[in-house]
């Protein structure tokens, strides 16, 4: 069971109260609760020496809270306080009853002029508690404080200016984790307490500590390259290029180009032609087809009119001289069939011969890039979770995209390090449902590659998926 540490202070501190609360729940972990309590306008702090409490006043106001709102003796009571505390106290523990009282003002002023205080609060409260928890009695842990700060969590900090050593290293030097483990030899525990000191650290550096050298995004563009085998590259300016293969490319491209709206994984089909349309591209399919087919559109016809334009051969007695076709003078010469030797000179056979291997090539390579259509096609289905079946659609569950991704998430922090660069860039999810990339980051395509894309697709009909 988890012991409980009851946060309250009076009505004027509520609001910070809250904020400090928040900062502890985002621990995970269940060793401690946190409850905060904010009835304390009946807590009222007796004056005992003058005008202002002293720290003996909390104490025994935090009793009588205690004794009214019948605490546990395991409960930790912590009280936050806004008032002036004489002595230049600002954080104190009574040991065997677990009163804490921390100071609430000038924290604000320590690491970074404005940053929220509620980060060092809290981390006072956590090392407060880890301290009382640790060493059962005063005099204990006033042995085992460092009077000479060391950057370590228990270092004492007479004055809270000097708070901040321990605050931005959130250590617990060798000798203290010795100590503490000879006081309760339960690792998880301390890694918890270490794990929370350690994650307020980070909401401290990340948040505000940094702030002035945030990372910002840079304008990505969509170049042409004939060194790469998509024909493409991703380049993210002043830092180097994406390097993904044409699947990736393809998908990568289509969360860039909705950028604002983002996709939802399910409807992904809905982008099945242009995800085949820029696969063709970077599979160097489409720039080929079409400039293939005139060729072989011209060459047909050459070959038509060959066989219409005829050469004499002349017979070697007794055969006599008889009249045949160009092209089947250039099919019998390519066939290695028993001709006349000098008809392989005459310019009219050699380019004829040209012509008709020519157009076989390029019909050997048309049949090449119907396979490599059909391999495309069914590639780009799985990607949009469709399946083709008799010239229709149907839905095919699978996880290709999501593998394609993972993969693009990894090439991007490969590049763009882990500073936090990749975050504006990734693919994940952006919220309702939405995947996609930051729509802050920027993205140019100088060719026009999409608007060309999306103009050769736009009299497509919608993709419709029978049952
Ligand atoms: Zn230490």
């Amino acid at each position: 069971m988890s012991n409980r540490i009851i946060l309250t202070s009076e009505e004027r501190d509520h609001v910070k109260l809250q904020e400090v609360k928040e900062v502890l729940k985002s621990i995970p972990g269940n060793f401690f609760t946190y409850e905060p309590k904010k009835k304390l306008d009946k807590l009222f702090i007796k004056w005992t020496h003058g005008d202002v409490p002293v720290k003996n006043d909390f104490f025994d106001s935090m009793n009588e809270f205690r004794h009214q709102d019948k605490l546990d003796s395991s409960d930790y009571l912590i009280f936050l306080t806004s008032r002036k505390i004489p002595g230049g106290f600002f954080n104190g523990i009574q040991f065997q009853q677990k009163n804490i009282f921390i100071d609430l003002e000038n924290w604000e002023r320590l690491y970074l002029k404005g940053s929220p205080d509620r980060y060092p609060i809290a981390f006072h409260v956590l090392i407060s508690v880890l301290i009382n928890h640790y060493f059962s009695i005063e005099e204990k842990a006033l042995k085992a404080l460092h009077l000479v700060d060391k950057g370590c969590i228990l270092d004492f900090n007479g004055h809270k200016n000097k708070v901040d050593l321990k605050i931005l290293t959130a250590r617990i030097c060798p000798d203290c984790l010795t100590t503490l483990l000879e006081n309760n030899p339960d690792t998880n525990l301390l890694a918890y307490f270490r794990f929370g000191i350690e994650r307020i650290r980070q909401d401290i550096v990340n948040g505000e500590y940094y702030k002035k050298i945030a990372p910002k995004p840079v304008r990505v563009y969509l170049k042409e390259a004939y060194n790469k085998r998509t024909g493409y590259k991703l380049e993210f300016d002043g830092i180097g290029d994406l390097d993904l293969d044409p699947i990736c490319l393809t998908v990568y491209l289509n969360f860039l180009r909705k950028k604002k709206e983002g996709i939802r994984l399910h409807k992904i089909d809905q982008d099945y032609y242009f995800l085949l349309e820029s696969y063709n591209k970077f599979t160097r399919l489409s720039d080929s087809e079409e400039e293939a087919e005139e060729i072989i559109e011209d060459l047909l016809i050459k070959e038509e009119k060959l066989k219409k334009q005829t050469i004499t051969i002349q017979g070697n007695p007794p055969q006599v001289a008889r009249e045949i076709s160009l092209y089947e003078a250039a099919i019998k010469i390519l066939n290695k069939e028993s001709i006349d030797p000098k008809l392989k000179d005459n310019p009219k056979v050699k380019s004829a011969i040209e012509v008709v291997s020519q157009l076989k090539k390029e019909n050997k390579a048309a049949e090449r890039r119907k396979i490599k259509k059909k391999k495309n096609e069914k590639s780009i289905s799985k990607l949009s979770k469709l399946k083709i079946e008799n010239c229709q659609f149907k839905e095919f569950k699978n996880n290709a995209l999501n593998e394609k991704i993972h993969l693009i998430n990894e090439e991007l922090s490969k590049l763009l390090g882990t500073f936090g660069l990749q975050e504006f860039y990734r693919i994940e999810d952006r919220g309702r449902e939405k995947f996609g990339v930051s729509s802050e980051i920027e993205f140019e395509d100088p060719k026009g590659l999409i608007k060309s894309i999306t103009t050769k697709i736009e009299k497509l009909d919608p993709i419709v998926i029978t049952k």
